[in-house]
């Protein structure tokens, strides 16, 4: 046997080595990202620092998911005493956070009030919506099992979730996926209704396709969706996967469209729920929770206690400070701050979950020359940033990174 030299891994070369070939060849890292341009050491807040100690400002929030910034106290204090207590028991006996989790989720989904649903728990927001597929096929039963989702939609990297993802370009390499999805026009509920027959067991959609480009629903459409929906006795799934826990100004997006009990029957949530810590869950009116027996559906870890001690921590700091209103707060900030800026022709959304549209220059080109500069962002597509901050990001924070976008869309301008 021969012995090989020891593989570099770019986090141990230093970020002005990472783009080295060289480097790259030894990674022992797969080569599902890309080369990663910046090594980040420590979080506050809403800054981060990379292994030189120089100080970034954050408005991506590691997309959605830091909602209330990085190195929060509560959830610090909350992982590191449910390290030294219990970390890991199985699903066949309760732990201390799930039901308390549960309930805090199921009053947030009712505005309030209890809306009398159920909650499974998992790893990630594509295993939540694996659970919410996998319930939609026991809901509908043998010979109706299809999902109808958007076009442009996201909903994960599993072959399931991928398959319900409308990006076709997504799907080539992995052919054949599994089938029973079926996909139509974004906002469309002529396109909708057509597809609707006595196969169909959900409709699946996000209150704002994110990664599709930042495509707020509307109260038309999700009321219309919702309609078909009860006419037919077929499940209204809304994948709140980055869109929930307060980041829109309410504590789900579909909120803003949907009013009381017309609400969607399976709701999946997971970036922000464990506000650094992997969780995912799916939510479910209890009478399509009804659908699963013992046995139909199972994770190792998901909901474990490590886990749900981030998630318990995170949704108690989130209802002490009002997320939904400081969200909302936050966004005409950035709205001011944003559209003052040369080159941003108009801002879209739901709240904090935001894109500018940039005239005269190249998205992706900015996202990257502000990250050189010390701001964190999102090309999300040539013409549109993505900003997803934390709901704690300070007004003077804001602003900070509004000068440095400002400066760099200048100069990236200039050089045309
Ligand atoms: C990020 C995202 C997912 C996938 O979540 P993972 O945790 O990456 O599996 C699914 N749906 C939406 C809307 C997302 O934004």
């Amino acid at each position: 046997m021969t012995t090989q030299s020891t593989p570099t891994h770019p986090q141990n070369v230093g970020s002005e080595n990472v783009a080295n070939s060289d480097a790259l060849e030894r990674c022992p890292i797969m080569p599902t990202y890309g080369p990663p341009s910046v090594q980040f050491m420590k979080g506050e807040g809403s800054y981060l620092y990379d292994h030189t100690g120089k100080r970034y400002v954050d408005w991506l929030a590691g997309i959605a998911v830091t909602s209330l910034g990085h190195s929060h106290p509560a959830i610090a204090e909350a992982i590191s005493e449910q390290a030294n207590t219990l970390l890991h028991v199985s699903n066949l006996f309760a732990t201390e956070h799930q039901v308390p989790i549960a309930m805090m989720l199921d009053s947030m989904i009712g505005d309030g009030e209890p809306a009398g649903g159920q909650v499974f728990y998992a790893n990630s927001g594509a295993e939540a919506n694996e659970a919410a597929l996998k319930l939609a096929r026991r809901y509908g039963g043998h010979g109706r099992h299809v999902v109808v989702t958007a076009l442009e939609s996201f909903h994960g990297r599993t072959l399931s979730t991928l398959a319900a993802t409308g990006q076709p370009s997504k799907w080539e390499a992995f052919q054949p996926l599994p089938e029973g999805f079926r996909h139509v026009p974004w906002a469309d509920l002529d396109e909708l209704e057509r597809v609707l027959d006595e196969t169909v067991a959900a409709v699946f959609l996000e209150p704002v396709q994110g990664e599709g480009g930042v495509n707020p629903a509307t109260i038309e459409y999700f009321r219309g969706v919702r309609k078909l929906c009860d006419e037919r006795d077929i499940l209204f799934m809304v994948d709140e996967v980055q869109a929930g826990l307060g980041r829109t100004g309410k504590w789900f997006g579909f909120q803003h469209f949907l009013e009381g009990d017309d609400r969607p029957d399976v709701i999946t949530m997971a970036k922000a729920l464990g506000n650094g810590m992997p969780i995912g869950a799916c939510w479910a009116k209890a009478d399509a929770a009804a659908a699963f027996s013992p046995g139909d559906h199972a994770t190792t870890f998901g909901g474990q206690p490590m886990a749900t001690s981030a998630a318990r921590a995170t949704l108690e700091t989130m209802l002490a400070i009002d997320a939904p209103t400081m969200a909302a707060e936050k966004t005409e900030l950035f709205k001011t701050a944003l559209l003052a800026i040369d080159g941003v022709d108009s801002i879209r959304g739901l709240g904090l979950l935001m894109a500018a549209e940039l005239v005269g220059v190249d998205a992706r080109k900015v996202a990257a020359r502000c990250l050189q500069e010390g701001l964190v962002l999102n090309g999300v597509t040539d013409t549109a940033l993505r900003m997803t901050p934390a709901i704690t990001i300070d007004a003077s924070v804001i602003e900070e990174g509004a000068q440095i976008l400002a400066g760099v869309i200048a100069a990236v301008r200039e050089e045309g």
